[in-house]
């Protein structure tokens, strides 16, 4: 039977993603069995005169079309691990302390494999049905990364179908250069068929806290503090930070599903009495287990006492690990009964160095956003670029330490003009971190010309351009990035003569 599948239904899926912002049509679908049938796409493709563009599709969770292949085949990497919960594609090694997962699985599916034996992933993204090849394209970033780097910082090895054909097993030994290349690559030089992910010791429990803080200057100390070694050990495992504008936490339905409703009633008065547009949260997240169940609350008050958190606001919940990794599943749940998932999400993702966050919080949350209203998430928490290996094709800002602030906004019921004006917002954003020289580079980048990716890779891009040059020489990978200029054609593939051409192991 034909791996490319054509019809409509299947066509129009992969024609859009999770931001419902660009839209571009495939020519076809492809969906291997095996890791092999991807060399044997590419090659095909690489057989034609003009070859057709290959983008794979993780769960298409991304924003601005990065999943996408206008013309070309969009690889579905679901159907390599047949969307099941726990299967053949996910290995973990105990006494290794790894997983071998394939590039298409869900976070949460090798969250359960890794648990089985008591073992878990050190890094997470706060959205766990995202695939293991997407977000080691882009970081994977998350409240762990402060400790253990992002996600691409916890790989031991790599299979990589690359944009030549060949089916290569990368580490930081073996093929050092493709290894470092794919890392927060984009999609750009192999798609990512295994992963070997480095696990630790499960924990059973957290303590899950969120602590309010009403001016920037005592939330950003306390965060950067808890980022620093001083506390590694006694500190928490976890360290993320949201903003409120004008109440948009407390009010309306995208209240999280944290507080209860006499904490929004107490956190209302707070915004009130304080008059502040923005109201701070740090979130952060204690482990324990039957071990350390009789010393953590010790340990969290002796923590909470170096904080300056606004007195008496401070909120402590108690959740299974799974429960609070899942989080954001629940949310889902709750967003897609309100209607509210499938809309619109200009996201927009920055790191900003430490020593301007101040600066960013005046002109941005007290300035561009000060009367917005917005109907999502505003995202602020700090990490130390020392977790970063430098040598991956990720980029971040030179400082020690950087925030990774999200503008996770989604236009919902507001007709078009709701959407027009996030962007429109988003880039005046862009454009006053440009004037004041914040020197900040977009995660999940997105870039509308040559200049500005030359510009967001920087000192890296001359290396990035030879080894896309090495690595897919033809730019047929992930088009959707748009970073180099496809010299691809429309796929016209007959659905048998691919079919034909796949193998089957
Ligand atoms: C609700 C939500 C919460 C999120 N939270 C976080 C977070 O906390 N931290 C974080 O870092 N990110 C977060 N993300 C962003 C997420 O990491 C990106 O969307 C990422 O692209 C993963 O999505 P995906 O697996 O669906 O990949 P896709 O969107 O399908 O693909 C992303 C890019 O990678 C390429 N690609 C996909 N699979 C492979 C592969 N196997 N090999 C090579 N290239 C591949 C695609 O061609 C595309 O260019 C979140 C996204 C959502 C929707």
């Amino acid at each position: 039977m034909s791996k490319i599948r054509t019809d409509h239904d299947t066509t129009t899926e992969a024609s859009s993603d999770f931001g419902h912002i660009v839209e571009a049509t495939p020519s076809g679908v492809f969906h291997p069995t095996f890791p092999a049938d991807i060399v044997t796409l590419i090659r095909f493709s690489l057989s034609q005169p003009t070859p057709f563009a290959v983008a794979p599709r993780g769960k298409g969770h991304s924003s601005q079309g990065q999943a996408l292949a206008p013309g070309g085949i969009v690889v579905d990497m679901q159907a390599l691990g047949d969307g099941r919960r726990t299967n053949h594609r996910v290995a973990v090694l105990f006494d290794e302390m790894y997983v071998d997962a394939g590039g298409e699985q869900l976070w949460i599916n090798v969250l359960h494999a890794a648990l089985e034996h008591g073992l878990t992933p050190c890094v997470w993204t706060d959205y766990l049905r995202i695939t293991v090849g997407g977000t080691l394209s882009n970081a994977g970033i998350g409240g762990q990364a402060f400790r253990h780097g992002p996600q691409i910082s916890n790989v031991h090895e790599l299979d990589v179908v690359t944009g030549t054909g060949e089916m290569i097993t990368c580490s930081p030994e073996v093929n050092p250069a493709l290894f470092f290349a794919v890392l927060g690559g984009l999609g750009q030089f192999g798609v990512i068929t295994r992963a070997r992910i480095r696990l630790e010791r499960a924990p059973k429990r957290v303590k899950w806290v969120r602590l309010a803080y009403s001016d920037v200057h005592s939330f950003t100390t306390d965060q950067e503090l808890l980022i620093s070694k001083r506390t590694s050990g006694s500190g928490f495992d976890y360290v993320e930070g949201q903003v409120q504008l004008n109440r948009t936490l407390t009010e309306g339905h995208k209240s999280s599903s944290f507080f209860s409703a006499s904490d929004l009633a107490r956190l209302t008065g707070l915004t009130v009495e304080t008059g502040s547009v923005t109201i701070y949260y740090i979130e952060g997240a204690m482990y324990y287990d039957e071990d350390t169940a009789a010393s953590v609350d010790q340990k969290l008050e002796a923590l909470l006492e170096e904080l300056s958190f606004v007195t008496g606001f401070v909120f402590v919940r108690d959740a299974s690990y799974v429960e609070f990794l899942d989080r954001v599943g629940r949310e889902e749940q709750n967003l897609r009964s309100a209607g509210a998932w499938d809309v619109p999400h200009p996201w927009l993702n920055l790191f900003v160095p430490r020593s301007r966050i101040v600066d960013f919080d005046a002109g941005v949350f007290k300035g561009i956003l000060r009367d917005a209203n917005p109907v999502g998430l505003i995202l602020i928490y700090p990490m130390n670029k020392d977790k970063w290996d430098d040598r991956m094709t990720a980029v971040t800002p030179e400082e020690d330490v950087f925030y990774a602030v999200g503008l996770l906004r989604s236009a919902v019921g507001r007709g078009e003009g709701d959407l027009e004006q996030l962007e429109r917002e988003n880039a005046a954003v862009l454009e006053f971190c440009d004037r004041a020289g914040i020197g900040c580079k977009q995660y999940l980048p997105h870039h509308a010309s040559l200049d500005g990716w030359r510009r967001h890779f920087g000192a890296k891009w001359g290396r990035v351009a030879e080894l896309k040059a090495r690595y897919d020489p033809r730019a047929i990978l992930s088009p959707g990035q748009g970073i180099f200029p496809p010299a691809t054609a429309a796929a016209s593939v007959e659905p048998s003569a691919a079919g034909a051409h796949t193998a089957s192991s």
